[in-house]
Parts: C-alpha cells; structure tokens; sequence
C-alpha cells in the first residue's frame, strides 16, 4: 500500500495587517501511529473562524499564539481511522481541534461525538462553538426579554444568524446589519429578522435609526467601527452590549486615527447605565454546553433555527477561505471540505 502523507498548512509568517497566502505553506508530513490510549483522525471538515486570525498574532491573548513553522489551529470533524483508546472505534465520526491537516493523534479528552446531530459539519456550527456563542451571549448577557429590540451585525454569519433567529424565538424584535443586498435579503426572507441594514450604504446610521425608533435594547457586538459608531447613541437606558467580536478591527496593526473617543463611550455607559460585557466562549464549556445542545436540538427540530453553510473544496484553499472571511465575502459557516467521510 502506497505511503499516506499527511498535508498540513502551517503558519509560515505573521501578517502586519491583512493576510497573505504567503503567510501560510503546505507541507507533506507522514502520517502519525497511534500509541496506547490514542486515536488517528482523519479530518473531514475544517471549520473556518475568525479567530484564527488573532492565533497568527505574537503576543498576549486570550489564547496561545500558533508558533512559526506550527499547524493552523481549528476545530473539525473527523473520521476515527485507528483506535487504541477503549472509549473510541474506526469508523466514529467526531469533532475536536486537530487542525488545518489531514490526519492528527488525540487521547480522547478534546473530542465529542455527534449523536443527534443531523449533519456532521453542523458540529461546527449550529451545534458546536458559533452556536454556543450565540445562545450564551445573547440570552446570559443580552437577556432579550418580549417586544425589546436586538442588534446584531454580520447578521447572516454563523455566529450572528443565530443571535437573529433565537431573539425571534424569545418574542423580540431583530434587525440585523449585514454587508450588501443579497445578505440583507436572505436575513429577513430566510432567517426571519424583522430587517436588516447594509452597513455599505452611505446612510446607514440614518438607515438603522429608522428601523429603531424607540432605541436599541440589546446589542451583540461582533464588528465595531463604523457599525459600532452609529449603534451607540441609539442604545436604551440599561442597554446590554455582549462583545463577542471586533472583527473590523482584526487587521488593525494600530489605533485608528482621530480624536480620542473613550470618553464619548464612557460618558454613554456612564449616563444610559449600559451593561456591557466582554466574554470568550471557551470558558463555558463545561457549564453551558448541555443546555445549548438540548435547546438547539429541539429548536432545530422545530424548525425554527437553521443555518448557511459555505463550503471550500480541499484543505489547499483554507488560506483563501480565511482571507475571504477576514474581509466579508463568505457568505454563511465557511467548512473546509477536507476529506470523504
Ligand atoms: P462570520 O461568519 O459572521 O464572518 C465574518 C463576517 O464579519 C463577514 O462575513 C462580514 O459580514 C463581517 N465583517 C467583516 N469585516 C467587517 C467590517 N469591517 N464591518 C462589519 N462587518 C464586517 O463570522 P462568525 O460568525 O464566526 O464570527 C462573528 C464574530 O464573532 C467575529 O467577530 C468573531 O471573532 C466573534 N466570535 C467570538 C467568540 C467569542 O468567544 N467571543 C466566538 C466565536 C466568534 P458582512 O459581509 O455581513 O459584513
């Protein structure tokens, strides 16, 4: 039998500002064996995040930088190919964090199963971390109750398509701000929000201060910048901010220019009483995940939460796929198609 190689894509150079492919190489490694209490995984889905951008940044964070010469770090669903871990056996179909390659060794303790979800790559999405972003920011820390309005930007992405959907669910008003008509118009035909702003459009402060002319009461941060500058000053007393995301920023290699604007946001959460909350979903995990799972599982049965799936052929397009995303052209949970399952 000819000898497997495993691709992987690896940072090859830290970006100042914008991603490039050349950031980014392939290599061909061999496959590794699995020792005692291991699992070979075959990957099958790559899931694609913002986050990673912030992965290929030196210096603190949230998270461990990926090291030079390093695989891209990234959640995926893969296929048990060997197993010698007693929990675990060939042909399992998990997901875990083995990253931007083919194949990769784990003890078991970072991956889950997929029982009772419809489709394997929806362990990326629906039911996996977009998801459980969306549903602990929005009802732990938005708190949307019945007739409030909810604001949230890249409104047809994996994270913000559910802020949308599960807001309807609890009986408030959701407008979503997404980038162009076509995204605009899926958000209300599809998804169900009661709007959706384009935030390209010259008048769109004026645009979004028409759709909400009693304020806004909850809003869940995914962007900042120009999306953030016009929600401000339409936000309630007693508004909740969940920041989740900033992603017009994460290309920034300094603070924009202008006049220094804390005070404007500080005198904003000082006078309105805003609630405004900074989370990352890998810290509740193990105390919020069982609950999301069982409402999600039932919401999607419903029929009443669903989501877009963009999907990229081959692990040799990851680099493209994360530069598009960075710069708003995917259209819905960008999946790399790695393997066959
Ligand atoms: P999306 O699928 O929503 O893709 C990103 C979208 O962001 C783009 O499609 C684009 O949508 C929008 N966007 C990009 N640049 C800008 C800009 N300058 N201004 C306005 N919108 C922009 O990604 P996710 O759903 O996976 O993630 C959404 C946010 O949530 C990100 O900020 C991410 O970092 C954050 N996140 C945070 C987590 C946490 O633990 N705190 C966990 C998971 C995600 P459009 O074309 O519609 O503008």
């Amino acid at each position: 039998m000819a000898q497997l190689a495993n691709r992987q894509i690896l940072l090859h150079a830290r970006p100042n500002g914008v991603p490039k492919p050349s950031d980014f190489r392939l290599e061909h490694a061999s496959v590794p064996q699995p020792a005692e209490g291991q699992i070979l995984l075959r990957t099958i889905y790559l899931s694609l995040d913002p986050y990673m951008r912030g992965r290929m940044n030196d210096g603190p964070s949230y998270a461990t930088p990926v090291g030079l010469g390093e695989v891209m770090t990234g959640g995926t669903v893969s296929r048990v190919e060997a197993s010698r871990h007693p929990a675990f056996k060939t042909g399992d179909l998990v997901a875990g964090m083995s990253g931007w390659q083919d194949y990769a060794l784990s003890d078991g303790r970072d991956l889950t199963p997929l029982d009772g979800i419809p489709q394997p790559s929806l362990a990326l999405s629906l039911f996996g971390m977009p998801g459980f972003t969306a549903y602990h920011g929005l009802l732990n820390i938005g708190q949307p109750q019945p007739g409030e309005m909810v604001v949230v930007a890249a409104a047809t992405g994996a994270v913000g398509s559910v802020v949308g959907q599960i807001a309807k669910l609890k009986g408030a008003r959701a407008i979503g701000i997404a980038g162009g008509a076509d995204k605009c118009h899926y958000a209300v035909s599809v998804l169900g929000f009661d709007a959706c702003i384009d935030h390209r459009a010259p008048d769109f402060a004026e645009q979004l201060a028409a759709v909400t002319p009693n304020g806004i009461d909850v809003y869940f941060e995914n962007v900042g910048g120009a999306v953030f500058d016009a929600v401000l000053p339409r936000l309630t007393l007693g508004a909740r901010v969940p920041v989740c995301g900033m992603i017009a920023h994460y290309n920034d290699t300094q603070l924009p220019p202008g006049p220094n604007r804390v005070p404007l946001l500080m005198r904003h959460i000082l006078t309105q009483r805003l609630h405004v909350e900074g989370f990352i979903i890998f810290d509740h995990f193990t105390t919020g995940f069982a609950d999301f799972l069982r409402d999600m599982g039932q919401w999607v049965k419903q029929g009443k939460v669903m989501m877009r799936e963009e999907f990229i052929d081959g692990l040799e397009h990851a680099p493209k796929g994360l530069i598009d995303l960075l710069a708003g052209k995917n259209f819905g949970k960008v999946v790399v198609r790695v393997g066959t399952p």
